[in-house]
This record gives C-alpha cells, structure tokens and sequence, in this order.
C-alpha cells in the first residue's frame, strides 16, 4: 500500500497553496492508494480534509508536524490536537507516549552539506524514541535525502517517505511502501512501530513497474 505520508494543505498550514479538492483528485491520478496530512502543529486542517473526503472512499489519515528544539517531528496517532502546546522534544515525546502516538524526525539532514543554521546532524537523544527516520522528503536535495538514509542505515532505523507537499505538484513524489493494507489511524501506527514498510521515489516505483 503507497502512501504519501507527508503533506500540508492549505485547510491548516498557510504556507501551502494546496487545496483539498486538487490535493484528492492529484492523489487518485497518481495511483497511490492513501495520503496522511500532517499540517504544523495542529490536527485542524487535516482532520478538515478527513472531513471533505468523507464519502469519496479515498482514505486520509491525519498527522501533525511539530517544531521542537530537536528539529521538525511528523508524529502520528496523536489523540489530542497539539495546536496550543508544546515545543520541546520532551514535552512532544510524553503526549506521544500518553497518546499512544509514534514520532518521526522529517527531513533531518535537510541543508546537508551548506553552511546553513538549520544544517544539522541527527540528535542522538532521539534515539530510542523514534520509530523511524523520514528518509526520502520530496523538498529535500537528493544529496540530503542520500545523508539521511544513511543515517537510517547507521541506526538501523526504517525510513519513511512523504512528498511535504505544499503545492499540487509536489504531491506524491516521496511516499511510503508498506506491506500491508491500512484501514486506520490505528493500523498506520501499528505498522509504523512495527517497521513493514520502506521509503520510495514514485517515479522509481512506477518505473519498476510498480
Ligand atoms: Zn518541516
Ligand atoms: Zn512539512
């Protein structure tokens, strides 16, 4: 099952252009089977978007991306919105764990290899903590993308993929394989922890055939 597990919408992240009307109708175009919102911050804009694509039998799941002082986390099965708490990794890592939630660092090498103030190396802290890493991230540079999958390796963490979307072309660049079929919030967690799946390039898949 394909999913782009990384997408913002323009229902709750005002830096995106995307509306869910397109967002759907790109979705289906491209053939990935479901896509999960993760807007910054707050569930509002994708439990919107749950809300529009009631009815069209597309599945949507809802994520949220959270700035802490450890770098953006995507962070999946959350139960509560999030919109006016935390900032700090510990703060996010206690609702998670309440939650039942699992945590994902996006883009961690993101403005690898510039002299850029958001260059920044995997905290180790996160170790233990993380189910995954977002390995492929379609805003990235392949060259930091290439750095974060071999931090994964390094690790031995799985890799996530998810476009960061926030325009229609961008939809579905990256996305997440995974072994089995997904019904629900529940399952894509459970799935997460348990690691069946890996990260892709669309254009890959589709040229493998897939
Ligand atoms: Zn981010
Ligand atoms: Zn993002």
């Amino acid at each position: 099952m394909i999913i782009d597990l990384h997408i913002h919408t323009n229902l709750g992240s005002i830096c995106s252009q995307l509306g869910p009307a397109e967002l759907l109708d790109r979705a289906r175009e491209l053939g990935i089977d479901a896509i999960c919102v993760t807007e910054h911050h707050s569930h509002r804009g994708a439990h919107k978007m749950v809300e529009f694509a009631r009815g069209s039998g597309y599945p949507v799941f809802r994520g949220v991306e959270i700035y802490t002082e450890l770098g953006d986390m995507l962070v999946y099965g959350m139960k509560r919105d999030t919109r006016y708490h935390l900032t700090t990794f510990e703060e996010l890592l206690e609702m998670a764990e309440e939650d039942g939630a699992v945590i994902v660092p996006a883009h961690p090498c993101r403005g690898w290899g510039r002299q850029h103030k958001h260059a920044h190396n995997f905290p180790r802290e996160l170790l233990g903590h993380v189910v995954a890493i977002e390995t492929l991230n379609g805003a990235n540079t392949v060259r930091s993308n290439e750095k974060a999958l071999a931090l994964a390796e390094e690790y031995g963490l799985p890799g996530t993929g998810g476009s960061d979307a926030h325009a229609i072309w961008q939809v579905g660049k990256c996305v997440t394989v995974f072994e089995r079929e997904i019904a629900g919030e529940e399952e894509l967690v459970e799935e997460l922890r348990a690691g069946r799946f890996y990260a892709a390039y669309l254009e890959d898949l589709r040229a493998q055939g897939g």
